[in-house]
């Protein structure tokens, strides 16, 4: 699996649809300060489900939108597509090649998308949960980033290694079951004591 290409439309400063391929290895992207390195990145935390402004460097989630320039007026939505290859299967999806699409309009409205069908961020999230590229976004280390890895309690850092390793997957599942069945047990209970009541 490799992330085979990135398309940004009205995303922060990239306004016109711009699209970069990458090849299997080590891609570099390098430009003068203020080009855009970085929202490249933002947009690949982005499109992969980060609903954090801030982890994007923004206030609130509407600065992801093209806000104009002295010479372009603003536009009103954002839109990127990450194209992944999955030759390998690693994703458990029957594609060779997966796009994933996430639109936000000024109103607030988002849009997700798995090969060009609507999907909830939920699907996204599960798509890619085994990977390795998972919701926390630890594959993504941002400038300044890496001594706080690097310095991270053991049992933060264990996170990042199960969340690599898809146990994370299982984890909260397995606390969504549990919830399940509390609320299951409350009913019981509640069904135990009004069938001795009507005795
Ligand atoms: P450096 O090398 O200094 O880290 P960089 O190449 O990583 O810089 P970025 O931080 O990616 O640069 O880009 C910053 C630019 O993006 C700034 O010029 C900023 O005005 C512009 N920008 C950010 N958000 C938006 C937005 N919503 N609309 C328009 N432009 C934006």
């Amino acid at each position: 699996m490799h992330l085979k290409s990135l398309t940004l439309r009205g995303f922060k400063s990239f306004a016109s649809s711009t699209s970069l391929r990458f090849e299997p290895g080590i891609t570099c992207v390098v430009g003068p300060n203020g080009s855009g390195k970085s929202n490249v990145v933002d947009a690949i935390a982005w499109v992969l489900g980060e609903q954090g402004a801030k982890a994007l460097r923004g206030g609130k989630m509407e600065d992801v939108i093209f806000a104009g320039t002295s010479g372009r007026a603003p536009l009103g939505r954002a839109e990127v597509t990450l194209t992944i290859d999955n030759h390998d299967g690693a994703l458990p999806i029957e594609y060779a090649e997966v796009s994933i699409t996430r639109r936000l309009f000024r109103t607030g409205d988002s849009e997700y998308e798995i090969n060009g069908d609507s999907c909830r961020l939920l699907d996204i999230q599960e798509l890619l949960s085994d990977s390795g590229i998972g919701r926390e976004m630890h594959v993504i280390v941002g400038q300044g980033q890496l001594d706080s890895v690097l310095q991270s309690r053991p049992e933060d850092r264990r996170g990042f290694i199960e969340e690599a390793a898809g146990v994370l997957k299982h984890r909260k599942r397995k606390e969504k079951a549990l919830r399940k069945l509390d609320a299951m047990q409350a009913n019981l209970t509640r069904l135990t004591d009004l069938t001795a009541e009507l005795r």
